[in-house]
């Protein structure tokens, strides 16, 4: 059984059915089977992105703002998911301690990996924020980043669908979900798993990457054992 994963959570996930903002009951969701994992001694990194409140590229579309400011506006969006998330663990009982790539310090830690590390052996789940601290990157290559950085046995990308398909399910009736993929198969164009930045870190790293449904209750905790949990692994 995988003893350290890092889970990533889009900033979309978090938003329910408004499309954005944070919506309480997915908080406590998550934070509970988060809760699931720990009460099997798994150690817990987390990754959440920002989408639900601004992405660089569309915040930059009209003009105005310029990326690379849009991009940090992001990274700052994943620092008010991350609290958001600490506060649903800490609702429940869990250890939590985010850090964050960029310097908050009143908010949070600043992101030192052997810190994370030791927060992890502790019992702590650790969030992960502010991306990489770079603009012109997405928070799953951060996920993929901070998983090498601190030795995780896999990444999860919890998502709102099962697993990776041939094609567009959304577009195709009979589009078929693949079970175990390359990485190179998850680089070509139509497979959308992450980007390709991302990828080809997981790649260089052999680091598996589980793509499954966030929202089947006890699916992580199934997926990590090794079970029957229903998902898509690159690897
Ligand atoms: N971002 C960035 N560098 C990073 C991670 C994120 O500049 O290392 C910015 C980028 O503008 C991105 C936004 O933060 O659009 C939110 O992250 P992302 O789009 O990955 O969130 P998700 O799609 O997972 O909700």
């Amino acid at each position: 059984m995988s003893k350290r994963v890092l889970v990533k959570f889009s900033g979309e996930a978090l938003a329910g059915g408004e499309g954005f903002g944070i919506d309480s009951e997915i908080l406590s969701f998550i934070a509970q089977e988060i809760e699931l994992l720990k009460k099997e001694g798994i150690e817990v990194g987390i990754v959440i992105g920002g989408g639900n409140i601004i992405r660089g590229v569309s915040a930059s579309e009209a003009g105005v703002i310029k990326r690379t400011s849009g991009d940090y506006m992001g990274m700052l969006a994943t620092v008010i998911n991350a609290i958001a998330m600490q506060e649903a663990l800490e609702h429940i009982g869990i250890d939590t301690r985010v850090q964050s790539a960029v310097e908050i310090k009143e908010v949070c830690e600043t992101y030192i990996y052997r810190r994370a590390i030791r927060h992890l052996q502790k019992g702590r789940v650790v969030i992960f924020s502010a991306g990489t601290g770079n603009p012109y990157f997405t928070t799953d290559t951060a996920a993929i980043l901070r998983a090498v950085e601190i030795e995780a046995d896999m990444v999860i990308k919890a998502t709102k669908v099962d697993g990776v398909y041939d094609k567009d399910p959304k577009k195709y009736s009979d589009a078929v979900m693949l079970q175990e993929l390359s990485y190179d198969d998850a680089l070509k164009d139509h497979i959308k798993v992450m980007d390709d930045t991302a990828i080809a870190l997981a790649k260089d790293n052999r680091l598996p990457i589980v793509v499954c449904n966030m929202f089947k209750r006890g699916n992580l905790l199934k997926i990590i054992k090794g079970q029957d949990g229903y998902c898509s692994i690159v690897k």
